[in-house]
């Protein structure tokens, strides 16, 4: 019999499955899945997953060619132990001294619930393939060690956006971290402070001349960490900035992250310092246009259900990221998780029911009239 989703949600909150610990929560998916009759594997742990688990893959063989993936992450942020979700007005919240964890298991929930109503009915259904991911929170550490091969679809949904149910996320940004080292001298505070230079001052000037924030209307940039110096007394020679660029534009980010660069070497050169810069690319950006056939697909199976669809962009970046970067296609579907990342987090009974009735029309083949 399938379960209430309400219920089952509830039931997954209460696994704890912090970020790197999500093999309680997995075993209890795979144990489910194969109960429902999927085929069921694990890519291959390897330390980049960051997890004491790994993936997992599991495959329901459809009436039609079309192979369609559906992906959530099976991670929660901290704190998310021994979580205690209640229902008032219509909404689950958590008790309040932890997260819900509706980001992302309102997607995990989504899916399976949306699997039992299509098995049980034997309601004729495209081929589907479910990839529950280790630790997306942060780094999306699941995704891009996801062992590719294991995956046949090449389109997809990610469930795991927050905001208004009927909302497709089509656009997201790449994202570039940017980090400095920057080495002065040390050197008496009090009897020699001339003899120093002083790196934090060093780093300091060069953070006072770069554009941040909403650099333009692509683009955003942020200095988030700077830890240096030992004690009052002592001129600083060494100090650690990190910091990030967020553009929808491949050549907008290259261009701030230039800058950015140019502001350290600039105030590096000018005081007799010394240091290094490195930058790594974290995810790449996407855009699929709304005119696309899948994303098409997308909107008349909610409206159908008779809910307002509706694309948007996100200036986070997702698993759907990671998806698209291997050139599978792929949008986040909004779950309707609210203040999510934080102990007032919610999310309405009616996103979850929404929700899967998207999903649900988007899997079952219609018969054409
Ligand atoms: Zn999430």
């Amino acid at each position: 019999m399938k379960e209430d989703i309400v219920k089952k949600f509830k039931r997954y909150v209460q696994v704890n499955s912090e970020s790197g610990n999500e093999k309680e929560f997995a075993d209890l998916l795979i144990e489910e899945l194969k109960s429902l009759g999927l085929k069921v594997v694990q890519d291959q742990w390897t330390e980049a997953h960051h997890s004491n688990t790994s993936n997992i893959i599991a495959t329901l063989e459809g009436d039609g060619e079309d192979s369609i993936f559906l992906c959530a992450h099976m991670d929660t942020v901290k704190p998310g132990i021994d979580i205690e979700p209640y229902e008032k007005d219509g909404n689950i919240y958590s008790k309040g001294d932890t997260v819900l964890g509706a980001d992302d298991k309102a997607g995990v929930a989504v899916i399976i619930s949306t699997l039992e109503k299509i098995i049980e009915e034997k309601t004729p259904h495209r081929s589907i393939e479910v990839v529950f991911t280790v630790h997306e929170e942060g780094s999306l550490y699941g995704s891009k060690a996801l062992d590719y091969s294991l995956v046949k679809s090449k389109k997809g949904l990610v469930l795991d956006s927050s905001g208004e149910v009927g909302g497709i996320v089509i656009k997201a940004p790449s994202k570039e971290k940017i980090s400095a080292e920057v080495i002065g001298k040390s050197s008496h505070a009090g009897i020699a402070p001339e003899k120093g230079i002083n790196a934090i001052a060093v780093a300091s000037e060069a953070i006072s001349k770069m554009r941040l924030s909403n650099v333009d209307r692509e683009t955003t940039a942020n200095i988030g960490t700077m830890n240096g110096g030992d004690a009052t007394n002592v001129v600083p020679d060494n100090v650690n900035v990190t910091g990030e660029v967020r553009s929808f534009k491949d050549h907008n980010r290259g261009k701030q992250i230039n800058h950015m660069k140019e502001c350290i070497d600039d105030s590096i050169n000018k005081h007799k310092a010394e240091g290094k810069v490195t930058t790594e690319l974290l995810y790449k950006g996407y855009e699929i246009p709304e005119s696309d056939d899948f994303v098409q697909e997308i909107i008349k199976s909610g409206e159908t259900a008779g809910i307002e669809m509706f694309t948007r962009d996100s200036k986070g970046g997702s698993d759907a990221n990671v998806f698209n970067g291997h050139g599978i296609k792929t949008v986040n579907l909004v779950i309707g998780t609210q203040n999510a990342h934080t102990m007032d987090e919610y999310i309405a009974v009616q996103s979850l029911t929404n929700c899967s009735k998207i999903i649900y029309n988007l899997l079952s083949i219609q018969k054409e009239s």
